[in-house]
């Protein structure tokens, strides 16, 4: 398997990113220059983590040429609609010293439960996100938690189809509607909490146990494994240097199709619960 992934428009990323949510500002240089040593070269910021700007700054400083980073970052709920989405951008780019994001993503779709009219909301939101791609300002934009209803307003009315949605995706939990849904739209699936936020229910998962000794690798290079053999790009993310290894060592074994089988059949496993029907401004 090819450790980079080509999208819709050409943009050419890696196959796995290095999250941030939750490294406090404290210590998130000092994560990420590891994560670049570890051979990371994808980068998923929220403007909502407060570590972004930070996080962009030090990453900036490893000398790694800019060309080789896959810098994203998201939108956040508070900013949604044109004008403020543009301002968004643009200011959150000047904060981070950059002159392009590599990805921009809408963090969650604007839902029924908290506006009337969700649709015209996510749309005019979607307008800024083309406008900004069209200026240079992102090499590609997507979406992140949007549910095919979400999506199916967006690609009645956008100009630019969305290249990613990154949703909640680990054993356990696969969202099998968002993924068909976006495979046929040619909508790339990025995983968050590929290992299910890292909670015993899935690093202690028996089933996983048992093809971790089968394949010899970790169940966190399983479930990466398992993502990358979905055609999902996993974002995972650790403090530890050693796990960092371990989490960029997953292009050398492949699992079977009767085991690819049984972990797609899992029940649900450790599942987040923030649906993005239901979620407000949380900020
Ligand atoms: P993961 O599912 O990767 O879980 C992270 C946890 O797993 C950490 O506690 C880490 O602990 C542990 N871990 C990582 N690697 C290993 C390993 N090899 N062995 C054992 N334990 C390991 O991450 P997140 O839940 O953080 O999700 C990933 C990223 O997705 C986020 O950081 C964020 O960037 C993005 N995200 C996006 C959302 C969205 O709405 N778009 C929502 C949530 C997340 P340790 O530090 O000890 O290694």
């Amino acid at each position: 398997m090819e450790k980079f992934v080509r999208l819709v428009n050409g943009t050419v990323m890696p196959r796995i990113g290095f999250g941030t949510w939750k490294i406090n500002n404290e210590i998130i240089g000092a994560v990420l220059s590891n994560a670049v040593d570890a051979g990371f070269r994808y980068f998923d910021l929220a403007s909502a983590y407060c570590n972004d700007v930070e996080g962009c700054q030090r990453l900036l400083q490893t000398g790694v040429d800019r060309g080789e980073l896959f810098i994203s970052n998201k939108l956040w709920n508070t900013k949604r609609q044109y004008s403020k989405a543009m301002k968004a951008v643009k200011s959150t780019l000047k904060r981070s010293g950059l002159d392009y994001f590599d990805l921009y993503l809408i963090h969650w779709p604007a839902s029924e439960c908290e506006y009337e009219n969700w649709q015209e909301v996510n749309l005019d939101t979607w307008k800024a996100m083309e406008e900004v791609y069209q200026a240079g300002m992102c090499k590609a934009i997507g979406v992140s938690n949007f549910l095919p209803h979400h999506l199916d307003i967006l690609l009645e009315k956008a100009e630019i189809k969305p290249m990613i949605n990154q949703i909640e995706f680990h054993p356990g939990y696969m969202q099998k509607d968002v993924l068909k849904f976006c495979g046929e739209q040619g909508i790339l699936i990025e995983a968050w909490s590929p290992l299910g936020n890292g909670k015993g229910d899935i690093l202690k998962n028996e089933e996983l146990l048992k093809l971790s000794d089968k394949y010899q690798k970790s169940i966190a290079q399983i479930c990466l494994r398992w993502c990358l053999q979905n055609g999902v790009v996993p974002i995972t993310k650790t403090r530890s240097s050693k796990h960092m290894l371990e989490n960029c060592e997953v292009f050398d074994f492949e699992i079977a199709d009767e085991d690819m089988e049984r972990i797609n059949g899992f029940e649900e496993l450790a599942v987040s619960g923030m649906k993005p029907d239901q979620i407000n401004n949380f900020n």
